[in-house]
């Protein structure tokens, strides 16, 4: 293959790949790219000011600035119905720690750990007295705290696959 087709199959397979799931305020509905008419009255509502405006004019969540409490404060502004109040267990997303994780590097922190109200996070020691944090997606709630409190930034979200077509809606 010429260095032209290698180019040129590559931009196409970035091209190709599809847009990252956004992290859309609690209860949003099926079809909410349709419903939503970026008023930003959800944004306004949210004591904790965690939801942001994307460059597509869709509201998201932040969590570099702090944790979602769940009080549907956005879902009850949404006078177009795109949000609606729903249940904690209702939120798909769940945390990951990345590489970039300070105790993973040998540095000494537990941010994470000491955050997290449901103990998703716990540290297992290793040989030579390291501790690293393994999370249980299971006992996970996706609230963030974690997130807005980890100095590497080595948290992000993910949903599970077969949750992902339906948010994309
Ligand atoms: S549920 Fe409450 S804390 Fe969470 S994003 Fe909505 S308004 Fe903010
Ligand atoms: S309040 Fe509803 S319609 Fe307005 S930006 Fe938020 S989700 Fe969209
Ligand atoms: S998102 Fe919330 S529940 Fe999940 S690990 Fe982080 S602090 Fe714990």
């Amino acid at each position: 293959m010429t260095t032209e087709h290698s180019r040129r199959n590559f931009l196409r397979g970035r091209l190709s790949q599809p847009e990252p799931v956004r992290m859309r305020p609690p209860g949003a509905q099926p079809g909410f790219a349709r419903l939503c008419t970026h008023c930003g009255d959800c944004a306004r509502a949210c004591p904790e000011a965690i939801i942001i405006r994307h460059e597509s004019g869709e509201p998201v969540v932040d969590f570099a600035r702090g944790a979602c409490t769940f009080c549907n404060a956005c879902a009850q502004a949404c006078e177009a119905g795109a949000l609606k109040p729903a249940e904690p267990a209702d939120w798909p997303w769940r945390a990951t720690i990345d590489a970039s994780c300070f105790s993973l590097n040998g540095v000494f922190c537990r941010s994470c750990e000491d955050a997290c109200e449901a103990r998703a996070i716990r540290f297992r020691l290793m040989t030579g007295g390291r501790s690293v944090p393994v999370l249980d997606q299971d006992q996970c709630t996706g609230c963030g705290e974690c997130a807005s409190t980890c100095p590497a930034g080595a948290i992000s979200f993910e949903v599970p696959k077969p949750a992902v077509e339906e948010i994309r809606a």
